[in-house]
């Protein structure tokens, strides 16, 4: 059996579904979860899996963060589809992952707390949350050559819409890698650096040699139609670009234009407690030393704002939703133009 196959057994997570038999399947990945209210009972993660012929597996999940919602929309509208799809491989769609998160609209578990995404490898006897992660990392980052995983910014902040590449650390694989990045197709793409994290999806995908692609499509808390759109757009073309859709012409490769966080400087975190008035808009340029925005205090109107400036210049790519803060929130944070290496 395969190393994938015997993971399987070490997993308390169990599926209906047979990830090696051809066709189009629709199923659930269930989580133990015994509780006061169901004593027998699973946490059932929907999923769709279709295979035929042979080709690569791309692996496509949303849900990650419980209120992000253009990747589930996007992946529930791709699996509609699906039974129609002639390809040759296999394509495996979780719109929901963190399935409690998701049907509860936030970004960690109402069972547990955990953010999956700073939960990896997880943990067999773990809370679900953790269980989750460790399916996905033992489990589905197996079966598959290429994962993509959706994300926003959530209830908390809004992004520009962004494929995030995460480059494999073998150059070998650089090329294949772009090609799939310029494939999706994306206008903005934002190389990520780990930064030594390995809680999340990307940090397993790498520990298990896999070519990982995420990305920020929109945020607070809504589905936003132009991130949508481009997810849309860029699964398809990714699928295409695989060579999963054999017949189909590959997409012309669209390069997005490329961007990196600079550290600390390209971030701006509230200092205090109060009221924060924006002086910036998604999208803008803004330089170094420029206005940012005010903070007020609520309980002393009468006091002046405290103007914050940008630390450093580039892109404003992700905004706060809230206008409320507290010291240590990020407010908004910025990237600038980058070469490939
Ligand atoms: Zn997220």
């Amino acid at each position: 059996m395969t190393t994938a196959t015997s993971h399987i057994t070490t997993s308390r997570i169990t599926t209906d579904v047979d990830f090696e038999r051809d066709g189009f399947q629709t199923g659930t990945l269930r989580v133990p979860h015994s509780h006061d209210r169901s004593a027998y009972g699973h946490i059932a993660i929907p999923l769709a899996v279709l295979k035929a012929g042979s080709g690569p597996t791309l692996l496509l999940t949303g849900g990650n963060h419980g209120d992000e919602y253009e990747g589930p929309v996007a992946l529930m509208k791709l699996i509609n589809r699906m039974p129609a799809l002639r390809i040759a491989g296999r394509l495996i769609v979780v719109p929901g992952l963190n399935f409690p998160a998701y049907m509860n609209g936030s970004r960690t578990s109402p069972i547990d707390k955990g953010n999956l995404n700073r939960m990896f490898p997880g943990a067999r006897d773990g809370t679900p949350t953790q269980m989750i992660a460790h399916y996905v990392e033992t489990v589905l980052l197996p079966l598959a050559d290429v994962a993509l995983d959706l994300h926003a910014g959530g209830a908390s902040m809004n992004h520009l819409p962004t494929l995030l590449a995460s480059p494999p650390p073998d150059r070998d694989r650089h090329a294949l890698y772009w090609r799939l990045v310029d494939g999706f197709g994306a206008p903005h793409v934002m190389v990520a650096d780990l930064l030594g994290e390995d809680r999340t999806f990307a940090a397993a995908a790498e520990r298990r040699g896999k070519l990982f692609l995420c990305g920020e499509f929109g945020g607070f808390g809504t589905c936003n139609p132009d991130g949508l759109a481009i997810v849309e757009d860029g699964v398809e073309r990714l699928i295409a670009t695989l060579g999963l859709l054999p017949g189909h012409p590959v997409p012309d490769p669209r390069p997005g234009r490329l961007m990196r966080v600079e550290g600390a400087r390209h971030y701006l975190f509230a200092p205090a407690p109060g009221l924060f008035e924006p002086a910036f808009r998604l999208g803008d340029e803004v330089a170094d030393g420029q206005i940012a925005g005010r903070l007020y205090d609520p309980h002393a109107p009468w006091r002046e704002p405290v103007d914050l400036r940008f630390r450093g210049s580039g892109v404003v790519v992700c905004v706060r939703s809230f206008a409320h803060v507290q010291p240590g929130d990020c407010l908004v944070h910025l990237a600038s133009d980058t070469v490939r290496t």
